[in-house]
């Protein structure tokens, strides 16, 4: 079964996750980690449990979600796959991330591009990828039935929402991407977000301010 750790890295408080079931084979998801402080605590994680990463994955590509991309792909040799409409996205933060004060950042590209027909296979374990545009144009959540677990990026947070005021963003399409994909899922499942604790479908259905239905 598969089994999530969450850690918090960067300014933006920003959740990587790990996900790794019973044979050990894990992806790494939104690499956030901006230091050798926080690459460690990354790492100390994969080597206690005798992890091995095989895949890398974005949900999007603002540059906290990215800050740790480079050194995963070159420590663990692992290919990054990403929605193609975020691509731009992504080549967009090395121009702007030293204003964020993320001077050293060291850009990446893409190895393969997923979208909603994909399902991503690793260990035992499947996430069937969800197209959730709004706060990013080329945003996709990463869906795993079994465990009921759903790492949603920054879609949908635990009573709130992501911002839409950054470039791609627009609020009527995440309102539509929440309620027509993520609302589908059933109520029970464990949404893990891009910032912020996690929470449940069936909560946030009844009780979120901006998309309760
Ligand atoms: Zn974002
Ligand atoms: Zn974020």
């Amino acid at each position: 079964m598969l089994k999530i750790n969450q850690f918090t890295f960067n300014p933006f408080q920003e959740n990587t996750y790990i996900a790794y079931d019973e044979t050990k084979e894990c992806v790494i998801v939104d690499p956030g980690c901006m230091d050798k402080h926080e690459e460690n605590e990354l790492k100390s994680f994969i080597e206690s449990n005798g992890l091995k990463p095989v895949l890398l994955l974005n949900t999007h590509c603002h540059v906290d979600h990215v800050l740790g991309n480079f050194f995963c792909k070159n420590l663990y040799k692992i290919p990054l796959y990403i929605h193609k409409l975020d691509e731009p996205t992504l080549l967009a933060v090395k121009a702007y991330a030293p204003s964020y004060g993320f001077g050293s950042y060291q850009e990446t590209t893409p190895d393969k591009y997923i979208d909603e027909t994909d399902v991503i296979s690793f260990g035992n374990s499947k996430f069937k990828v969800l197209f959730v545009p709004g706060h990013a144009p080329g945003h996709v959540a990463f869906y795993n039935e079994e465990a009921k677990v759903c790492l949603a990026g920054d879609v949908l947070f635990y009573r709130s929402v992501g911002r839409t005021d950054l470039p791609g963003g627009n609020f009527d399409t995440l309102i539509k991407s929440i309620q027509t994909k993520l609302f589908t899922l059933p109520d029970d499942t464990t949404v893990f977000p891009g910032h912020g604790p996690s929470t449940k479908i069936g909560f946030e259905k009844t009780t979120n301010p901006f998309c309760a239905l």
